[in-house]
């Protein structure tokens, strides 16, 4: 039954128990055994070049394959895990994965790690990470941390002290999710953020003709180039909005449109050709590539 919804794609489970109390509880307590069980996976979503197409990393997108539910969408599960504080040994376990998969990867590839607002926060964090470095050997350029505006909801004091530290280590700092939050430019001043990531509600469906979302990118990416931080633009799905991503010069490209997140035994064999080129497909192309 776990697999009724076609190979590995997202079945949102039961969807009328979903918000009872009941079923988040229930969905708590088995997140809670998922990592010993070996049920969480991360895999990756290619980040490429505007310009050339060639993949300069690969964002880490946590999955959770249920025993009896199947896949569930870290839509679903990132959410109650950040209520219960699981969040914090799940996103442990995540840079230290990402970190342990990427040092398998020819080059300089980096890899992006989603840190949710309450674990940015905690004391513990630059020790996991230096951890996770030191035991996979990969380079602190090469680990980007991607945090969403909400951290600037909490201590902002906290986060400009996290920022501090994580910098000096040298790892690499993004806005993910750029303007669907709390979005007050004065926290740009305070945490200096090697890259800004535009939310997918401004890319989906912008068109020249769609005059705000492309005014509202067009201003992104020239803050942004001014500031002296890369810009990607994420969920690109169809052909004219990658033209349109790059008339507008945003530095990276990621979306369905290049590749869905795959597996890290996929990236393994993609890279292993030596072709580190993505070419962009039609939307009928990746919709049947789903899996
Ligand atoms: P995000 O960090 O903004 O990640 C991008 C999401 O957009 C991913 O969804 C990705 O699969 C999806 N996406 C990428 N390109 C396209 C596209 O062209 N079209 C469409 N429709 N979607 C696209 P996913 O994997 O379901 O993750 C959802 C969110 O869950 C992430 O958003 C992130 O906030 C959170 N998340 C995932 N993994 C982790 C994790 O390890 N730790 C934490 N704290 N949060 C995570
Ligand atoms: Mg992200
Ligand atoms: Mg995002
Ligand atoms: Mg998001």
């Amino acid at each position: 039954a776990a697999k009724g919804g076609g190979r590995g794609q997202y079945r949102f489970y039961s969807n009328d128990l979903k918000d009872s109390a009941h079923q988040r509880r229930e969905t708590e307590e088995d997140l809670r055994d998922a990592l010993a069980r070996g049920e969480l996976e991360l895999h990756y979503q290619p980040v490429v070049r505007t310009s050339d197409n060639i993949v300069t990393g690969f964002e880490a997108l946590m999955r959770w394959n249920h025993p009896e539910r199947g896949a569930i969408s870290p839509g679903e599960f990132i959410p109650i895990a950040e209520e219960s504080n699981l969040i914090v040994v799940l996103g442990e376990w995540a840079i230290r994965q990402a970190c342990a998969d990427a040092a398998q990867w020819p080059g300089d590839l980096r890899v992006a790690v989603n840190v949710s607002a309450h674990q940015f926060t905690t004391e513990s964090l630059p020790t996991t990470i230096t951890s996770a470095l030191a035991s996979s050997g990969l380079k602190p350029e090469q680990l980007e941390l991607e945090i969403t505006e909400t951290v600037f909801m909490g201590d902002v004091e906290a986060v400009e002290q996290m920022f501090k530290r994580l910098k000096k280590i040298g790892v690499k700092l993004s806005l993910d999710d750029f303007g669907t939050g709390y979005s007050s430019l004065g926290y740009l001043r305070k945490a200096p953020f090697d890259k800004i990531k535009i939310d997918q509600s401004f890319v989906r469906g912008c068109t020249e003709k769609d005059n705000t979302n492309f005014a509202i990118i067009t201003a992104i990416v020239s803050l942004a180039t001014a500031l002296k931080m890369e810009t990607t633009a994420e969920g690109v799905e169809a052909m004219d909005e990658l033209g349109l991503i790059r008339t507008l010069s945003a530095t990276n490209v990621q979306g369905f449109i290049y590749s869905r997140a795959v597996p890290q035994a996929q990236v393994v064999e993609k890279l292993a050709t030596g072709d580190l080129t993505y070419k962009p497909m039609g939307p009928a192309k990746h919709r049947a590539d789903r899996r």
